[in-house]
């Protein structure tokens, strides 16, 4: 077993066990469950059913006749959203925790399950279950790394908990949605964020000692939608970047690992509220997919600010360049192949010119598309049937990528 650290009485870090070495992996924690053969039944990368998962965990699977369905997933509205008071070390305003501290503040769960800061590396996810309050505030913010939050199952089991809320990335979400009848659970509430380019923490200190000469003291960073990273720093300072003139030509062609690069659940499908930014035009981006989505909204009362998603531009263009660069970089990083001259160019011309809002999100929806039919087919071809949803063919078709024989079970089957 594993000692993995923070506790306090309103938040603990049980120990898990070691995880099973599998291939296509992001350690979500069912490989350390006492039957790690789980797994099987559990990952999205071995076998998903995306259309069944959402019919059995919304009603109906994605309808793409209705707007942005095949894009993001099934959902009854989508809403630009930030708390009216943002929350000290959150990510953005801080929705994500708030709705599961609003959960613990009226006693409609027993816990939830989260990921917290390691106490030696600010970076590093740890597994925590927080069952009072106060707890959330410990575990706002963004941290890259892979955790395996569903290991925790075992002790929620163990401490009789029934009512339970989970804070999950796309894969930890699928595996609890494959498993959650086996938990028989009085309620539970699964509260998502997108994800993208996730990589090992190992991986992310490289990436941060590449954009400032004092690393350790980059306390956030994100990816905004304006195209430009934003660094802070414990001593307040703040820096932007535009994506463009990122060192990515420094960092191995393997950074991303090919979990996520070919993971095909950018938006969070089977949670019950995805609360992203990429849509927001500077605000977080809210898809309530369901009743229980629903009602996490409406315990925010009148601390959130909701506003009509919007968006400017045409992602064409920028995807189907993405999409050449992909090609060229043959299992590299895309922007590697751009002169170094022209970079500063386009950085300045993206925000401007580029998609923006929902489009923007559409835009990134499909370019993680492409990058799955693309490195599967480069390092994984026979996963490709299985592991590629009929809607990720829909979502690259526009950009003449078609399946080669045996590469699509519907048409193959
Ligand atoms: C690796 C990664 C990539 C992301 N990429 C995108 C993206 O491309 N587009 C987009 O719209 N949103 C993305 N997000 C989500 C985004 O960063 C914000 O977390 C989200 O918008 C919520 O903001 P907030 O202020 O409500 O979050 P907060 O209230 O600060 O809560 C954040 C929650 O996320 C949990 N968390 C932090 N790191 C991890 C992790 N590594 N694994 C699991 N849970 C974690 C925290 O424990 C906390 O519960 C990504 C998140 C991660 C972890
Ligand atoms: S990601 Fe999770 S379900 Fe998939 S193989 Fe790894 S531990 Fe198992
Ligand atoms: S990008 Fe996909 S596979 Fe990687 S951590 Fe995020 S959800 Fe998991």
């Amino acid at each position: 077993m594993n000692d993995m650290r923070p506790q306090d009485s309103a938040l603990t870090a049980p120990p898990v066990r070691e995880p099973v070495e599998r291939a296509l992996c992001t350690d979500c924690g069912v490989s350390r469950l006492e039957d790690p053969k789980a797994c099987g039944r559990a990952c999205q990368f071995i076998q998903p059913d995306y259309p069944a998962m959402e019919a059995k965990v919304h009603g109906r699977a994605r309808d793409a006749s209705r707007p942005d369905e095949l894009h993001f997933g099934p959902f009854r509205r989508m809403v630009r959203a930030r708390l009216n008071a943002p929350r000290n070390g959150a990510q953005w305003t801080g929705i994500t925790t708030r709705l599961a501290e609003t959960l613990l503040e009226a006693g409609a769960v027993d816990v939830v399950l989260t990921v917290a800061p390691d106490p030696e590396d600010r970076w590093k996810p740890v597994p925590v279950l927080v069952t009072r309050a106060d707890g959330m505030a410990k575990v706002r913010g963004m941290r890259m790394g892979y955790a395996p939050l569903l290991a925790l199952i075992e002790p929620v089991r163990e401490r009789g908990y029934k009512r339970v809320a989970v804070i999950g990335i796309p894969c930890q979400v699928y595996a609890l949605r494959a498993l959650e009848d086996e938990l028989a659970l009085d309620k539970l509430y699964v509260i998502g964020t997108p994800c993208s380019d996730n990589t090992t923490t190992d991986r992310f200190h490289d990436f941060l000692a590449l954009l400032s000469d004092q690393p350790d003291t980059i306390s956030y960073l994100e990816f905004r939608a304006d195209y430009q990273v934003e660094l802070r720093f414990d001593d307040g300072t703040v820096k932007t970047i535009p994506f463009l003139k990122l060192p990515i030509s420094k960092l191995p062609p393997d950074f991303f690992p090919l979990t996520c690069r070919t993971c095909v659940d950018y938006t969070n499908v089977l949670a019950d509220i995805t609360v992203g930014y990429m849509g927001g035009e500077g605000d977080q981006w809210l898809l309530v997919r369901n009743e229980t989505g629903e009602e996490l909204v409406s315990r925010l009362g009148d601390e959130v600010t909701l506003s009509e998603p919007g968006g400017k531009g045409k992602r064409k263009a920028s995807v189907a360049g993405f999409i050449t660069n992909t090609e060229r970089a043959a299992g590299g990083l895309p922007l590697r192949g751009m002169p170094d001259w022209v970079r500063p160019l386009v950085a300045w011309l993206m925000p401007k010119i580029g998609p923006r809002g929902l489009e923007f999100a559409r835009a990134r929806v499909e370019m993680k598309a492409s990058e799955t039919v693309l490195h599967l087919r480069r390092r994984e071809t026979a996963r490709m049937k299985h592991m590629i949803p009929d809607h990720v063919w829909r979502l690259v078709e526009p950009y003449g990528l078609k399946p080669e024989p045996g590469e699509r079970k519907s048409a193959d089957s």
